[in-house]
């Protein structure tokens, strides 16, 4: 039985697809590889990526260090600037200032959170929109609103990488995205909708909440609360998408009460292996776009 077979149908799932992100980002990593090869051929440097950063948060210190690896074994550089936790927002912008001229740099991320004395207006107002990587500049976003082509944020471009990669339609179908951040909820909003699901986008206000979830052929959760969306809640046949990524005894775990769910959907992604893994692909997409533009 085809995924589309599934999705369709209010019976119960029976055997339901586990749509983990490793196939995922493997497809997407050798795309990037042949682009990277053609790139090499024909310029003796590629720019890479800057990772600025304000602080030393550990997760930020982490995830710089896995962006580091990850691109450096694709054959992309990554400069990581740390600045200290006490540093103004006017020494941040003129950091941002001088990557954007910089001919060695393609791509820029600015980690968050940002000390509480930096808002991200600082990084907005100065960040050049074709360096913008992490998708987070007005212009992209704007761009995305439009339909245009524009940075995407990874996460969400992953997730909907994945529904594509395991065959789930989207166009028509009831979407239910639960969380609205700017960097997982309102942009993969946008992109269900640029690809004609009728979306609706939940949070912490919204009345009703397990009902609008009910009604979800393709849900999506980017809220951050354990087992959060009980699987009784969620409709037959549906598509699931778990960004949550909490820590619970050590575990990293997902919105969706995972056991119960998996007796109901056609097709869920795990936490942790789901859309994890893809987000870090994407990222290094989103690079080598703004590379071959760059370059
Ligand atoms: P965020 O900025 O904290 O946003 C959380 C969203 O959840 C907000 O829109 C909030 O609503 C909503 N929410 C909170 N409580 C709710 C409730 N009781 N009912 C309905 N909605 C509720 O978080 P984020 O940055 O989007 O991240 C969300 C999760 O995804 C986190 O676990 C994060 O670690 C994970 N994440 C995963 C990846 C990945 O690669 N898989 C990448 C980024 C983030 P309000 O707007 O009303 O406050």
């Amino acid at each position: 039985m085809t995924i589309e077979d599934k999705t369709i149908t209010s019976e119960p799932a029976g055997s339901p697809v586990l749509m983990t992100g490793k196939e995922v980002a493997r497809q997407i990593r050798k795309q990037c590889a042949a682009e990277i090869e053609a790139l090499k051929a024909r310029h003796k440097i590629l720019p890479g990526l800057a990772v600025v950063r304000v602080g030393d948060d550990p997760s930020s210190v982490s995830y710089a260090d896995r962006i580091t690896q990850s691109f450096e074994v694709a054959g992309i550089t990554v400069t990581v600037i740390a600045l200290p936790a006490n540093a103004s927002r006017s020494v941040l912008q003129s950091e941002l200032l001088r990557l954007n001229v910089l001919r060695e740099i393609a791509g820029v991320i600015v980690q968050m959170p940002l000390p509480n004395h930096i808002g991200l207006d600082a990084v907005i107002d100065v960040l050049d929109p074709q360096k913008d990587v992490d998708g987070i500049h007005p212009v992209n976003i704007g761009r995305l609103s439009l339909g245009l082509d524009a940075f995407v944020p990874a996460t969400p471009a992953g997730g909907i990488a994945i529904l594509d990669y395991y065959g789930v339609p989207i166009e028509g179908k009831r979407a239910v995205v639960v969380g609205r951040s700017s960097v997982v909820g309102k942009p993969l909003a946008q992109l269900l909708l640029a690809r004609n699901a009728t979306v609706t986008v939940a949070h912490s206000r919204s009345r009703n909440l397990f009902e609008l979830i009910s009604e979800a052929e393709i849900l999506a959760s980017a809220v951050g609360k354990p087992a959060f969306i009980p699987g009784d809640s969620i409709k037959k046949g549906a598509a699931v998408l778990d960004f949550g990524a909490a820590m619970v005894d050590g575990r990293m775990t997902g919105d969706i009460a995972f056991d119960s769910a998996i007796e109901r959907v056609a097709a869920i992604t795990p936490v942790p292996g789901g859309t994890g893994p893809v987000t870090n692909a994407m990222l290094l997409k989103n690079t080598i776009k703004a590379i071959k533009r760059f370059v």
